[in-house]
């Protein structure tokens, strides 16, 4: 069935692996990020056999389906307030940044008889969520240590995700400050410091990662084996553990540039198209509502997607060595975008491959 998402699970838990051996030796656990793949069981399951300590993910929804998978759950994104009983439920750990969610998070789980772990987040400058480092951060700290059914397990921060700031050690130490700070005034150890994401796997490999650090969580460098700081390639790792693959509906030979008065395509752009005379047209049974086609990597180099609408993509097949047919499977590499489309696209069967 077409088209479809090729899942190899022996190549995540070959990546999962050599990345959480990397991370271990360096003192540090590794959460497995289950969001980019809508955290389908399997895929998590062979996450956990390759040894991360914990899943974490960024809905509520995502975290629900794990629930028969024994270890760890962590939400990642800051909770609504409108879901913090079934945070309360399903959650082991949650990320927080809002005091008066924490409040509510700890009258839930007073309800509920239990105490709820939690990690706050500090925003070291990328901007996007967490208490700004150069804040009164510790009126919060204060005020989460009063709390009965809330236990402040650890502090982290996120990086190189809205600002596309990269983590260096001299930017990531404030959260070592906030930690031992808090240690002088409450005599209260906090367990984890989360050094971040993907991004920070650079730090690693430098051997520049400060040892206070003990954790990080990963998606992108485990599914795709690319560090996302500058985009190099993790060494020992495969690119194409997610493949796309999609069937040619249409093969005809036509001219490249439209006939006729150009108005406006299906998304209301006027098109700006290049004359290059006639031309070998494929087009796939795939479209926008699916994908992305910017993020998507022809594994054919001689080929080149020219366009496509909601339901159609459409690929120069001029130069192409390969002689296709209708009915041909053309496949795709995917970066984290297109990955994250495709997966989450109920038109793309998911065809996982042991
Ligand atoms: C998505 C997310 C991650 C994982 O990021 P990758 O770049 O995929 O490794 C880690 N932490 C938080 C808070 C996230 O939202």
């Amino acid at each position: 069935m077409y088209p479809s998402l090729e899942i190899n699970l022996s190549k995540v838990k070959h990546n999962t692996k050599v990345i959480v051996d990397k991370c271990r030796d360096a003192g540090l656990e590794v959460y497995g990020v289950t969001k980019v793949f809508c955290a389908i069981e399997e895929v998590a399951k062979v996450m956990l056999e390759a040894g991360v300590t914990g899943l974490a993910d960024s809905r509520v929804s995502n975290i629900k389906k794990l629930s028969n998978l024994d270890t760890k759950k962590i939400l990642l994104r800051i909770p609504m307030q409108s879901e913090v009983k079934s945070v309360i439920e399903n959650a082991d750990l949650s990320f927080n940044s809002e005091l008066s969610t924490i409040k509510l998070l700890n009258d839930e789980a007073k309800k509920s008889g239990v105490i709820h772990d939690i990690l706050l987040m500090i925003d070291l400058g990328d901007l996007r969520e967490g208490i700004f480092f150069e804040s009164n951060f510790m009126d919060t700290i204060d005020a989460i240590m009063e709390m009965d059914h809330i236990n402040l397990k650890g502090v982290g921060s996120n990086l190189t995700c809205y600002g596309g700031i990269i983590p260096y050690p001299d930017s990531l130490q404030p959260l070592i400050d906030i930690k031992n700070e808090v240690l002088k005034k409450h005599d209260f150890e906090i367990e984890i410091i989360s050094a971040g994401n993907s991004s920070s796997i650079h730090l690693i490999d430098k051997n520049e990662l400060q040892s206070e650090f003990n954790n990080l969580r990963l998606g992108e460098s485990l599914v795709l084996g690319y560090e996302t700081a500058f985009g190099e390639r993790i060494e020992n790792t495969y690119n194409d553990a997610f493949l796309l693959k999609t069937e040619i509906v249409e093969l005809q030979d036509k001219p490249s540039y439209p006939i006729g008065v150009i108005g406006r395509d299906a998304f209301g752009n006027v098109p700006v198209i290049e004359d290059k005379g006639m031309m070998k047209r494929a087009i796939l049974g795939i479209g926008k509502q699916d994908v992305n086609s910017d993020n998507l990597i022809a594994r054919d180099k001689t080929i080149e997607i020219i366009g496509g609408s909601s339901d159609h993509l459409i690929i120069d097949v001029t130069n192409s060595e390969v002689d296709y047919k209708v009915g041909d499977i053309m496949e795709f590499e995917l970066t984290y975008g297109s990955l994250l489309n495709l997966a989450t696209s109920d038109y793309v069967y998911k065809k996982i491959i042991k």
